[in-house]
């Protein structure tokens, strides 16, 4: 453990002596490594987009501009950073927001067809981009969880999301609900998807800050690396718990369990 210590000498007083106070600062430089961790892993993920951007706009510059070809496709390239960027701080505002507890939750009793639903119809253009069968398979089609409207919305987006953006063409996702098999207080909600799965020692890793199992992948396709860590603070303001499987060549499945309501 770390101690930090303070030495005080009694001056003045009958005897000669000291006070001697010893903090145990462990837990305060635990926080502190994390923290430096998180603005050294900020700095880098501002600065990779950023970069692109100087790029190009010192291409454009230097003489590009001059080609009309060149300036569209350079131009169309910053607009594409830029969004990153965008999306990137738009993710660290909503984690700060929940973690500092700050985001007001409204806990009521939630649809899960309705969310499901919602956010299929949202999704389903991106799925029919790249041919993948997206469908809803409620076992209990009334369940509801106690949860915020607007979280488990987030929720179902970010999972979704992901089992669309890794499976490969032609590959299938499927949102499964029902009681929980373990806790009958519980509701268990599945994303599972047919796509390249996560290595086992990844697997507890998923959830972290800008954690990522192939970082240039992800970055293709437009991860900004929190989307799983969001998921796992939104569940846990519910009272929740979310995790993940994958058996080797079998795709995930993301397993989000809710207080039913
Ligand atoms: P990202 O923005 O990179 O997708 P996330 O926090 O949502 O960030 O996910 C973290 C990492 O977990 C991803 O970069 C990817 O490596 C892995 N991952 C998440 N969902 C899936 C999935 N359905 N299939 C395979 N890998 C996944």
């Amino acid at each position: 453990r770390a101690l930090s210590v303070q030495v005080t000498p009694l001056v003045g007083s009958a005897s000669d002596g000291a006070v001697i106070v010893l903090h145990d600062t462990t837990d305060l430089r635990r926080l502190e490594s994390l923290r430096r961790d998180f603005v050294a892993n900020v700095s880098h993920e501002l600065k990779t987009p950023l970069s692109s951007i100087k790029a190009y706009a010192e291409t454009l510059l230097g003489g590009a501009v001059n080609d009309p070809e060149t300036s569209t496709k350079f131009l169309g390239r910053i607009e594409e950073q830029a969004d990153r960027l965008d999306l990137l701080i738009q993710d660290m505002l909503r984690l700060a927001r929940i973690e500092s507890a700050q985001q007001p939750f409204e806990i009521e009793p939630v649809a899960i067809d309705q969310a499901v639903a919602a956010c299929i119809e949202d999704l389903r253009p991106k799925a029919e981009q790249k041919q993948i069968t997206l469908t809803a398979l409620p076992d209990h089609p009334q369940l509801r969880v106690k949860a915020d409207t607007e979280g488990m919305r987030l929720i179902l987006e970010n999972l979704v999301d992901n089992a669309i953006k890794y499976t490969p063409e032609g590959g299938e996702v499927r949102v499964l609900w029902g009681a929980s098999t373990v806790n009958p207080k519980m509701t268990q909600i599945n994303v599972t998807d047919t796509g390249p799965g996560i290595p086992e020692a990844a697997q507890a890793r998923v959830f972290e800050r800008f954690y990522r199992v192939d970082k240039a992948r992800s970055r293709e396709l437009g991860g900004t690396g929190l989307g799983l860590s969001i998921v796992k603070h939104l569940v846990q303001s519910f009272g929740g718990t979310v995790a993940v499987s994958s058996p080797p060549g079998e795709g995930s499945t993301f397993t989000v369990t809710l207080p039913t309501a």
